[in-house]
């Protein structure tokens, strides 16, 4: 068959360690021999981002709100210690943290389910897809860290001369400390509410949202109250024809509820509180690197990616030369997902039907019995299971997607 033609460019923004030695055999093996397409090519590298000093991550979340789909390798986001290993310039900010809030829209996590692999919590029938708001919070914080006794306070200053300046007392510190301050807009929250309706409402799941408004009065509440507002104004009509649910319940009885529950919700989540329950969710469902991760903005660009990280320690593993049996799975379903977008959006139906297939053969490689070091102890006893590194992995998939390929002919 001849390679499927791409008109329109692929933003690919390459990454870190494992992840990034993955990345590159993912496309030399299952994707260059079967797609033709011009990358909008952009090394986040944590070398290149240093020698950029972080413009080349600006500029490739403006290449996405150009081309309208992405797909994005794992980054390391920098502390103290990288500083050091890599030589930086300084700690330069998440990189994620900086896409997300150019493009803005929601972080979807969902698992990927192979039938020889049950999730822990024996409840779970169906996957449960974490909505996590990509914008504020922790995440573009400001903090202080208080030396000395005395006062802190939260202000604001409007604009306007004629509005009310605003003051409230944090704390009297009697000796040091810490402070953080945090914020969020009610245009992001409201548009993080849009995409997580509209994802339930599509994906034909019920829609949970959890807070702790009990606890944060105005901040959490606030979060709580745009929801409400956009089920009243937007939803509850298309919910109650497509008999599916809006639920809103306090974060910790959320969280005990989500682990006796079947399975098969949109957990809609605050910024932090999606990034630990989503990798929390992921473990459970048998590996975080069987966990994929979509960022949707209410303007309609799409970045897919891995939830997992740069797996540092098999880097070091492969540094040394000893075998590295990571899991490439999550890393195979972004590009299948950017792809598949591409494909929608282009009208391109062979490109829509290839990377169906790539997903197929990825998942019957390891219901086949073949896998990573990960799944190899969460799947199902079977005397065909066996153990195979990376590489290999990936040979079994083009395998198996060769084979299709072929088949069409
Ligand atoms: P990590 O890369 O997610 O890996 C943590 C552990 O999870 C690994 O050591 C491994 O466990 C397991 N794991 C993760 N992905 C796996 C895979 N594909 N196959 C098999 N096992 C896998 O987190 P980290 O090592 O703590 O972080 C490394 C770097 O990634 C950090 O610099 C962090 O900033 C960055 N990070 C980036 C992103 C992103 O760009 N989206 C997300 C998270 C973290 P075992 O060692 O037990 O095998
Ligand atoms: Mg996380």
């Amino acid at each position: 068959m001849e390679k499927i033609q791409v008109k329109t460019p692929i933003v690919e923004i390459d990454g870190d360690e494992m992840a990034r030695v993955i990345w590159k055999m993912i496309k030399a093996r299952l994707i260059f021999p079967h797609v033709d397409f011009a990358s909008q090519y952009f090394d986040l590298h944590i070398k290149n981002r240093d020698r950029t000093d972080d413009q080349v991550t600006i500029d490739a979340a403006n290449a996405i709100k150009r081309y309208g789909v992405g797909v994005k390798c794992a980054t390391i986001t920098p502390d103290k210690e990288r500083v050091e290993e890599y030589s930086l310039k300084k700690i330069w900010a998440s990189p994620n943290g900086t896409i997300r809030s150019i493009l803005d829209g929601t972080v979807f996590r969902k698992p990927i389910i192979v039938r020889n692999i049950k999730p822990l919590v024996v409840s779970w029938e169906k996957p449960i897809i974490i909505g996590r708001h990509a914008y504020g919070d922790v995440y573009s914080n400001a903090e202080i860290r208080v030396p000395s006794p005395g006062k802190a306070v939260i202000s604001f200053s409007p604009s306007n001369n004629g509005g009310k300046k605003e003051e409230k007392t944090i704390t009297h510190f009697a000796g040091p400390g810490i402070i953080q301050g945090i914020y969020n807009t009610d245009r992001s929250i409201r548009s993080f509410a849009k995409s997580c309706f509209r994802h339930a409402f599509e994906q034909g799941m019920d829609l949970w949202f959890s807070v702790k408004d009990t606890i944060s009065k105005t901040y959490d509440y606030r979060f709580r109250e745009i929801f409400d507002e956009e089920y009243r104004e937007n939803w509850f009509t298309k919910f109650q024809s497509a008999n599916i649910k809006y639920f809103f319940s306090l974060i910790d009885d959320a969280a005990a509820r989500i682990i006796r529950s079947k399975g098969g919700m949109l957990w809609a989540l605050k910024n932090y509180d999606g990034d630990v329950m989503s990798d929390m969710i992921a473990a459970a469902y048998g590996s975080i690197a069987m966990m994929t991760s979509t960022l949707v903005s209410p303007n309609g660009y799409f970045e897919y990616e891995a939830a997992h990280g740069t797996v540092r320690k098999h880097y070091y593993r492969y540094l040394n030369k000893e075998e590295t049996s990571t899991n490439p799975m999550a890393i195979i379903f972004a590009w299948s997902g950017c792809l598949q977008k591409r494909g929608e959006i282009d009208k391109n139906s062979s490109l829509v039907r290839f990377s169906n297939m790539l997903e197929e053969s990825a998942i019957d490689t390891i219901e086949s019995g073949i896998m990573t070091a990960d799944l190899i102890n969460v799947a199902e006893e079977n005397t065909n299971n066996v153990r195979v590194d990376t590489k290999g992995f990936i040979d079994e998939i083009a395998v198996r997607l060769n084979k299709k390929i072929e088949s069409l002919n």
